[in-house]
């Protein structure tokens, strides 16, 4: 029952800085994810985990060059990044979007809709819609109040992430990736996060987390850790590699692929 299939991914990003240019990125990608488990990559900067991240998401700016990728049995690489949406992927952003003037409580009320609707289901009232947004923002230890803010303007780090949790809460994805999540947020702003996240856990829903930080994994435990680098999965290990990663580094391993 594999979810998400990667198959020697290649994919390459449109570099502004050149004419024409554009950069090698991706270099054979291999990553199943079947339902129901959490994984996690690492790995150096630089090495592609936001391109994979992007190109997953149907990213403009990223070119697919050569491989597969699966969702649910179906060709993920040609679906429309809306399509993705409604068929249960979502991506929370390093950096998510200001939209000054826009309120919070309506943007999140449209994009909930535009996907239960593709979807078939019922579409939400003003009213239904903040009783379920207040009732998750509860749940998930968010103040309400930022239900009635412009988007994520004058948010801090952490608040934007978690309304990013309380969006994809209200999305119901069944694939959640969570690009460096973490980075930026205060202790406590990681846990209610990362509990965010545990909420959702269920035998239908994987999420792929990329991070920085062993911490974020005293909070989420994962099924495997893959690292990624120059392009490619060099190796991956349990829920044990990232303490090994925190204490020796990524040199032995890339030290294996140079060999
Ligand atoms: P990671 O998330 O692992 O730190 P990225 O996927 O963000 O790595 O970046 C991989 C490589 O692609 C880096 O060398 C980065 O500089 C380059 N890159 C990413 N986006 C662009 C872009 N828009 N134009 C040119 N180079 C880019
Ligand atoms: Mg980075
Ligand atoms: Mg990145």
């Amino acid at each position: 029952n594999m979810l998400l299939e990667i198959k020697n991914l290649h994919a390459s990003v449109i570099d502004d800085t050149v004419e024409n240019g554009s950069k090698q990125i991706l270099k054979g990608v291999n990553l199943s994810i079947p339902a129901g488990e959490t994984h996690v990559i690492m790995g150096p900067n630089g090495s592609g985990k936001s391109t994979l991240s992007y190109v997953l998401s149907g990213h403009p700016s990223y070119k697919v060059t050569s491989g597969q990728v699966w969702f649910k049995g179906e060709n993920l690489l040609e679906m429309s990044p809306d399509d993705r949406a409604v068929a249960g992927l979502f991506l929370a952003f390093q950096s998510p979007v200001e939209l000054p003037g826009v309120n919070n409580a309506n943007f999140l009320r449209t994009a909930t809709n535009s996907v239960r609707k593709a979807r078939g289901q019922e579409e939400l009232d003003a009213v239904s819609f903040l009783k379920l947004a207040r009732q998750l923002a509860k749940k998930l230890s968010f103040p309400t109040d930022m239900l009635k803010r412009n988007v994520n303007v004058g948010f801090s780090g952490g608040e934007k992430k978690r309304n990013e949790v309380l969006q994809m809460s209200l999305l119901q994805p069944s694939f959640a990736i969570l690009d460096e999540t973490d980075s930026g947020l205060d202790i406590d702003a990681l846990r209610i996060v990362a509990e965010g996240v545990n909420t959702l856990q269920s035998s239908d829903f994987s999420s792929l987390i990329i991070t920085h930080h062993q911490r974020l994994l005293d909070y989420i435990k994962p099924d495997y850790i893959h690292i990624l680098a120059r392009g490619r999965i060099i190796h991956t290990g349990g829920a044990d590699l990232s303490l090994q990663l925190e204490k020796e580094g990524y040199g032995r391993f890339l030290d294996e692929i140079d060999e």
